[in-house]
């Protein structure tokens, strides 16, 4: 009862250190009986993944690039042999050249524009293909969106414009795989202090205009997001498909901030 993915085995991709999104997911399941497996981008992340992983009881930590059609392959091709089944999907993959996050849209390049929506929108729709592969009793898949797919934010251009496409691919991939008992579900999180959160341009006002104009007047955490993930992930929500959950602390709703928020 008190644990919500008790004997249910997930893959978290997008891990690349202790404050990345995709961590934060991965306690909440695994503090809720999930058995978990961690992709990792490079070495590099590697290194920082492993401990974290180790700290979880993970077994299973795979090498897997995204723009690499052969790392995706053999990362699922372990699972397969491994596993045979998987529950769940955790997908928290973005990127952008930085130069490209701050500044105006309209000056965006062939190349990252190109770049940005393979990494930050395909990506998710090519693992959702491969995790219909290892969900033939039924599974959940999320993905991790920002306000700027909705609304312009300053400086997240094409990013905006690539995680609108995302949360289409989310209706999309859900209405493709429902008939198969596999769910698809975005968290739109908050703005937070992630390795990719700060590239983009004058994160911290927009950090502190959130906290400041949102009902609820405090920062989203880890903890935050890792609860909406459980729900989604968990037969809690099994007739939940093709949303786009907000952890945002309410911001989404406000129109326009009330004076007192303005004096603050
Ligand atoms: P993060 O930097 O910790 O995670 C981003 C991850 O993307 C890293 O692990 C990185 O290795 C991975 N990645 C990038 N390119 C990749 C590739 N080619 N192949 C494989 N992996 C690749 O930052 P985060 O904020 O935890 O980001 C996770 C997700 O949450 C992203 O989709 C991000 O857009 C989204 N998000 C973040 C915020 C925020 O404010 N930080 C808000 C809403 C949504």
């Amino acid at each position: 009862q008190g644990a919500l993915l008790a004997g249910k085995r997930g893959l978290i991709m997008g891990v690349a250190n202790d404050h990345s999104i995709a961590w934060g997911i991965a306690k909440a399941a695994a503090a809720h009986g999930a058995e978990l497996a961690f992709t990792y981008q490079g070495d590099q992340f590697g290194r920082r993944v492993k401990p974290l992983a180790d700290s979880l009881g993970a077994k299973l930590l795979l090498p897997c690039d995204v723009m690499d059609e052969a790392s995706l392959d053999a990362a699922f091709k372990t699972l397969k042999e491994e596993w045979g089944k998987l529950d769940f999907i955790v997908h928290a993959i973005a990127y952008s050249d930085k130069s490209e996050l701050k500044g105006r849209y309209v000056d965006t390049s062939r190349d990252n524009f190109r770049q940005t929506m393979e990494i930050s929108c395909y990506s998710f729709t090519d693992v959702a293909r491969r995790a219909h592969d290892l969900m033939s009793e039924g599974g959940s898949l999320i993905t991790l969106t920002y306000a700027g797919a909705e609304r312009v934010m300053p400086n997240y251009n094409v990013m905006g414009v690539a995680k609108a496409a995302l949360e289409a691919s989310v209706r999309y991939l859900a209405a493709d795989l429902g008939r198969d008992g596999i769910r698809v579900n975005a968290i739109s999180a908050g703005p937070m202090r992630t390795l990719a959160g700060s590239a983009v341009g004058s994160a911290r006002l927009v950090f502190k205009w959130n906290k400041t104009h949102a009902p609820i007047k405090e920062t989203i955490e880890l903890e935050h997001v890792g609860g909406a993930a459980l729900y989604l992930l968990s037969d809690l929500s099994t007739r939940v498909t093709g949303e786009v959950h907000h952890v945002d602390a309410g911001y989404n709703i406000i129109g326009m901030p009330k004076a007192s928020d303005l004096e603050e």
